[in-house]
């Protein structure tokens, strides 16, 4: 028999995502929340995460907003020294646990279903264990904290072919097999595959025995530039309006990206190789530094098939290294989805609304939903999905809805009360409107985004114009 539950909000996914909204939803509102998920506790993919994952943003400014993940301090030691602290992945599944535990399940206000398979189509679940089915009523809405669809390694199989003899393992495995290989090839050129050369080089392994499949060369952001600061005169404010002021200065599409390089905006591994991906990663210079001793590195297109003696590449082949063992870092974290509206009657579509920052996202239009008594429409724009950069030009269109999106949010009282109240915003400056001189930044801000967007628009239509341009992004 299907058991009928009924809630003000069912939530699909209990990964960071699920769990920021809802806390939104149960400081801003008495309704009531059913949240459903297949795994057997909150947190998502940080519970299959691997064992030496860290957050890359700090720990500050993460999570749920009312409740604090720790992190204050700035490391004193380490290849992140000088930075706000990073909580290792078991600490931030212990902390959404906690949450669930300590916060939602004692408001009364919250059904927990772990270890059940939601159907999208119907609305309906089963669980996992017993095989109990469950039919869900949605008195406000059902709301889908699960379409940004975040996969990790260790979530799939290798998606390159393993011949006899050869070992490959998921990165959570690297731990185990350190000590039983003489060679390491690492597969995968994101924050993860970054991850596994740092947690091979702090493990003293040396970086000749290191072998680096970089399918393509990623930017990344220095984690000194996106350290939290409410200031405007804080980094990461500065960031932001370097990004724009480079769009301004701009002679022409390139020009813009060369821009960003000179002025430090984003890194490289390589200062010899252009990258030509965006991935949303965040380094220290130390680490940098770590990244490039590690010399042996195939630019040869995607690892297709690894044998004992040879690694057949998308580009060629190359030898492999004698008792290697391939080490999978290759998921897409975050793989690429079409946008579509988060309101949507009676369902939400959880999505990323400030650029590469999913769970404050979700929280915003939390707060959105619950504080902003306006038509649909309104929360639409206020709430336009902000794309995720991969490409170029996928940084470009993600730099425009940023900036429009932060324009459109000073419009908004209840949207300024929340930032300017809100933990979890590592961002946004003080957004003061009874000071001389918080109005004058504000205006400021405002004007430079104004002039700024229909610049970067229009490189972007510039590049539109090359088809050419357009396929090599593909
Ligand atoms: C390695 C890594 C490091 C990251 N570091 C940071 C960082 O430092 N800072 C930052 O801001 N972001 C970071 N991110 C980005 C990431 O978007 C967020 O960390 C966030 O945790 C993602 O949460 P989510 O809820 O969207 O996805 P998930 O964590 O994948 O959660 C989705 C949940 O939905 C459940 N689910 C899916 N389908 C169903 C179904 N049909 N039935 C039942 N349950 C279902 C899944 O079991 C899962 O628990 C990182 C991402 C990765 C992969």
């Amino acid at each position: 028999m299907t058991k009928i539950i009924e809630a003000d909000y069912v939530v699909a996914g209990a990964g960071g995502v699920g769990m920021a909204f809802v806390d939104e939803i149960i400081t801003h509102s008495d309704a009531s929340v059913a949240i459903i998920d297949r795994k057997h506790r909150p947190g998502g993919h940080w519970n299959d995460a691997y064992p030496f994952v860290r957050l890359h943003q700090t720990s500050t400014c993460y999570g749920v907003n009312s409740t604090d993940m720790g992190g204050h301090g700035i490391d004193q030691v380490g290849l992140n020294k000088g930075c706000y602290e990073l909580a290792s992945g078991s600490e931030v599944v212990a902390y959404f646990d906690t949450v669930m535990r300590k916060r939602f399940l004692p408001s009364g206000r919250v059904q927990y279903f772990p270890l059940c398979e939601y159907n999208k189509s119907d609305d309906t679940a089963v669980s996992l264990t017993c095989g109990e089915k469950y039919e869900f009523r949605a008195r406000k809405k059902f709301v889908d904290a699960t379409y940004l669809n975040v996969t990790v390694p260790s979530q799939r199989d290798p998606d390159f072919e393993v011949k006899d003899g050869v070992r490959a393992v998921a990165v959570n495995e690297l731990p185990k097999v350190i000590t039983e290989h003489r060679n390491f090839v690492i597969v995968g050129s994101g924050k993860t595959g970054m991850d596994a050369v740092l947690f091979l080089l702090t493990n003293r392994v040396d970086p000749e025995r290191i072998t680096w499949v970089m399918p393509s060369d990623a930017w990344m952001f220095s984690r000194f530039d996106v350290n939290p600061g409410r200031k405007f005169s804080d980094p990461i404010t500065q960031y932001a309006i370097g990004v724009l002021q480079c769009a301004l200065d701009a002679k022409d599409y390139d020009d813009y990206f060369a821009r960003l390089v000179e002025r430090n905006l984003v890194m490289q591994l390589d200062p010899a190789v252009k990258p030509k991906r965006w991935r949303c990663a965040t380094f220290t210079p130390m680490e940098l530094e770590q990244l490039r001793r590690v010399k042996n590195i195939v630019r040869k297109g995607y690892l297709e098939a690894a044998s004992s003696t040879v690694m057949k590449m998308s580009n060629g082949t190359h030898p492999t290294p004698a008792g290697a063992v391939f080490v999978d870092c290759a998921a897409d974290g975050l793989p690429k989805v079409p946008m579509v509206k988060v309101f949507n009657g009676h369902r939400i579509t959880l999505q990323t609304v400030r650029m590469c920052q999913q769970v404050y996202s979700a929280g915003f239009i939390g707060n959105v939903e619950c504080n902003v008594h306006a038509s649909e429409a309104r929360k639409n724009e206020l709430t336009q999905p902000v794309p995720l950069p991969y490409t170029d030009a996928d940084y470009l269109r993600c730099a425009i809805q940023n900036s429009l999106n932060m324009a459109i949010w000073l419009t908004e009282p209840a949207v300024v009360k929340w930032i300017n109240e809100s933990r979890i915003d590592l961002f946004s400056p003080y957004l003061d409107f009874d000071s001389p001189e918080g109005i004058a930044n504000i205006r400021a801000m405002g004007d430079l985004i104004q002039k700024a967007v229909p610049k970067m628009q229009a490189l972007l239509e510039s590049r539109r114009e090359s088809a050419a341009a357009e396929l090599a992004d593909a």
